[in-house]
């Protein structure tokens, strides 16, 4: 497979990385066997995160006696010192290595979390301490929100950032890629299946294959679905005109319902976060229910029946989406999930 050069990290990750979100949701032999089945393949770069319950000690398990040449990279969302340090710690002890070769700060998604992570006693300070020390090898973050990652990379703080990019979310295209380019920040994409909303490989691959220095990190469940893609990669890369008007369709049917998670509508007055609600379908797609179902996740989903339809965020999203009816949408598709998993656990 063809590798890449991650902006000035230097590590040269192939093309396509792998996501370790999916894997929590199988049984640990399927997950072993996917991501060995993906290093079979070529790909080098794993990207896996302290929140993804055991995605971490799976990896490991995949990749006992064959650390050289992976580039293993993981993340931490806490905005506190001690809890950075605790999650490094466990990070380099689940994923059984000596070192992490890009740690991340994971989901920095305002400016109150971007100041948080650079205080200079804070997280940063925790990771530069880590980096000298050979227990880190490169410093990256991953985002949401379009004004904070412009702003990590124009800071030079960061050498990698993490950003949603498929043919729907297509505006990091427009000012965020080139500005990596400038400042040479390595650029990973996220979502390149927008969650699981894009059910054709093929065309949204054909799309990212036109940008040729960003590496995809697709969550991968099943190794069919790596296998799909890879035959995309191989080519030809070009769309044909009738994968062009699909993908025209597919923007047309999903761009006026689709949450691109840059939080421009809040603040809401009852406190929903609203894009978690929002793409509530793809968290029920891809996490396992004791993630689902439990601690901050199901506690933000839980929150979308609290909407009073009082209209203020629709004014504030740039995308004219129909907030109040998708949050209530996806509030009963949450509560519906719910009530199955509860009603299955007690046949049990
Ligand atoms: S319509 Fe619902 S989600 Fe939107 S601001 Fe009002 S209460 Fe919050
Ligand atoms: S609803 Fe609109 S403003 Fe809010 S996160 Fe989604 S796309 Fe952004």
């Amino acid at each position: 497979m063809d590798r890449i050069r991650l902006g000035k990290t230097n590590m040269m990750v192939s093309k396509l990385g792998f996501g370790g979100i999916p894997i929590q949701r199988v049984s640990e032999d399927e997950a072993v066997a996917v991501v060995k089945r993906c290093l079979e393949l070529g790909i080098n770069f794993i990207d896996t995160a302290n929140a993804y319950t055991n995605s971490e000690e799976r990896i490991a398990k995949a990749i006992s006696g064959r650390r050289e040449g992976l580039i293993l990279a993981t993340k931490s969302g806490s905005r506190k010192r001690e809890g950075v340090e605790r999650h490094l710690k466990r990070s380099l002890s689940q994923l059984g290595v000596e070192s992490i070769d890009l740690y991340q700060f994971h989901g920095v998604n305002d400016f109150d979390a971007y100041g948080k992570v650079l205080d200079p006693n804070g997280p940063m300070a925790v990771v530069q301490e880590a980096k000298r020390a050979g227990l880190v090898k490169h410093i990256g973050i991953t985002s949401h929100s379009m004004d904070v990652a412009k702003e990590a990379v124009k800071s030079d703080r960061f050498e990698t950032i993490m950003f949603p990019f498929n043919f729907i979310t297509c505006e990091p295209a427009e000012e965020l890629l080139p500005l990596a380019r400038d400042h040479d920040v390595g650029f990973i994409v996220m979502k390149p299946l927008a969650g699981g909303m894009l059910q054709n490989a093929t065309i949204a691959f054909k799309y990212l294959l036109q940008f040729p220095d960003v590496v995809s990190i697709p969550g991968i469940e099943r190794v069919h679905e790596i296998e799909e893609i890879i035959q995309v990669l191989e080519g030809p890369w070009q769309m044909t005109e009738a994968e062009q008007s699909e993908m025209q369709r597919l923007r047309e049917e999903l761009g006026t319902r689709f949450c691109r998670r840059c939080d421009y509508c809040q603040p809401c007055p009852e406190g929903i976060p609203i894009s978690l609600v929002m793409t509530a379908n793809s968290f029920v797609k891809r996490l396992p229910p004791e993630t689902l179902f439990s601690g901050w996740i199901a506690d933000g989903l839980a929150k979308g029946a609290d909407c009073t339809k009082c209209g203020d965020c629709e004014e504030r999203c740039p995308y004219g989406l129909p907030i109040r009816e998708m949050v209530e949408e996806n509030a009963n598709l949450y509560q519906a999930e719910k009530r199955k998993y509860q009603e299955q656990a007690a046949s049990r």
